[in-house]
């Protein structure tokens, strides 16, 4: 659905070495604009067995004008984000004869994007890669910023590279397509970045929520876009998550935790906000964060139709297991960033890292 406000709208947003570049109707353009950045021989496309269906078509007919093309379509959901399948990907690039000299297209949501990135990553030993998300949380998140990889047994993401995309092309209209769940999901990653950055598009997305959530094309072109603009600026201040982009994990560890836990019965974006509004409370019982942060953020997600409260079949003791086996643990004790009220994170000063006793994480979700 593009709305009449949106058509011809495009933003052009500067991520540093790349360009993100969003618009209702660029699906038209991805061909020609991937073949002027990040031109090759051959231009083999990852995606799921939901998106290729719907979208791959168009882009392997236009994409074949500039070069040798290869559709490799794995299954959908985050059971599949494994070595498994990047096994399986890396076998039939092989096969389908790509060499050095490839650019993998990444079509999809953000299992697709972090698997094609990380194929794109170690594939001879890195080529470039395009990221085309397909989802809202793709598109507002996991798109930018370089992050790829995989799950594995013990925990989510934990074997993967840095790797930047050449470009990342989003066309808000192949969000029509996707399922309002998933569409409720990637809002989660929009509010938490007004959480961590941003009170004034704290208070826009609130405002924004029903057209949001009915697929309004303008609102979700500027949300996309604002979301961009603030990841990018802190993936640009800190790439490798040293200091400042551990802000973005807001809401990640207990997040990751219950995700992982749960064994991906609940969606990435459903974790998020449940743990967003648990860490938000643990900085308020911390004496971190100012009184009624935690009811704020719990507040929009409840009017996004998120979940705010852990499942009932998990046990606080398994989740506070599940979050020392996070990237971010350190010898053993989960690490948060936690805020300091909407729009501001806590610990500038050491990192935006707060190491958390386990006993104050049970008793929050308890
Ligand atoms: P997803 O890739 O599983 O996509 C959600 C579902 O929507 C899937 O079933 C998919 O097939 C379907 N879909 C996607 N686009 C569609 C469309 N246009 N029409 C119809 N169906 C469509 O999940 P997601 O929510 O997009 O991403 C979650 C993943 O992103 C997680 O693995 C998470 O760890 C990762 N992530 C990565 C980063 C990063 O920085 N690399 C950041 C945030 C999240």
């Amino acid at each position: 659905m593009t709305s009449v406000a949106a058509q011809g709208r495009s933003r052009v947003i500067d991520a540093g070495p790349y360009e993100v570049r969003i618009s209702a109707g660029l699906s038209a353009e991805f061909a020609p604009i991937i073949a002027a950045v990040a031109r090759a021989h051959c231009y083999a496309v990852i995606s799921d067995d939901n998106v290729a269906p719907l979208h791959a078509g168009p882009l392997m007919a236009e994409l074949a004008k500039h070069g040798r093309t290869s559709l490799h379509v794995m299954p959908s959901g985050e059971a599949h984000k494994t070595r498994d399948t990047w096994a399986r990907l890396t076998d039939e690039l092989l096969a389908a004869g790509c060499g050095r000299d490839t650019t993998i297209v990444a079509l999809g949501g953000g299992v697709v994007g972090d698997l094609a990135g990380f194929v794109a990553a170690t594939f001879m030993r890195g080529v470039p890669f395009v990221q085309c998300p397909t989802s809202l949380l793709a598109m507002i998140d996991a798109s930018v910023g370089g992050k790829t990889g995989v799950d594995t047994p013990a925990g989510k993401n934990l074997v993967g590279a840095f790797h930047t995309p050449a470009v990342v092309l989003a066309d808000v209209d192949l969000l029509a397509t996707l399922p309002i769940e998933h569409r409720r999901a990637g809002l989660a990653e929009a509010i938490k970045h007004g959480v961590i950055a941003d009170s004034a598009h704290f208070a826009e997305l609130n405002e924004w929520l029903p057209a949001l959530l009915a697929g309004d094309a303008t609102a979700t072109l500027d949300a996309v876009a604002r979301s961009v603009e603030i990841k990018s600026s802190v993936v640009k201040t800190d790439e490798r998550e040293h200091g400042l982009r551990k802000i973005l994990n807001f809401g990640h560890t207990i997040g990751h935790a219950i995700e992982h836990a749960s064994g991906y019965a609940l969606l990435h974006g459903e974790c998020v906000a449940i743990g967003m509004v648990y860490e938000a409370r643990l900085a308020e019982r911390l004496g971190i964060a100012e009184e009624g942060t935690a009811e704020q953020v719990e507040g929009v997600l409840t009017r996004a139709q998120l979940p705010v409260v852990r499942p009932q079949s998990l046990e606080p003791e398994q989740i506070v297991a599940a979050t020392r086996l996070d990237k971010k643990a350190r010898s053993g004790t989960a690490e948060y960033a936690l805020p300091l009220r909407i729009g501001k994170m806590a610990n500038a000063d050491s990192g935006y890292s707060i190491a958390v006793a386990d006993a104050a994480v049970l008793e929050v979700l308890a």
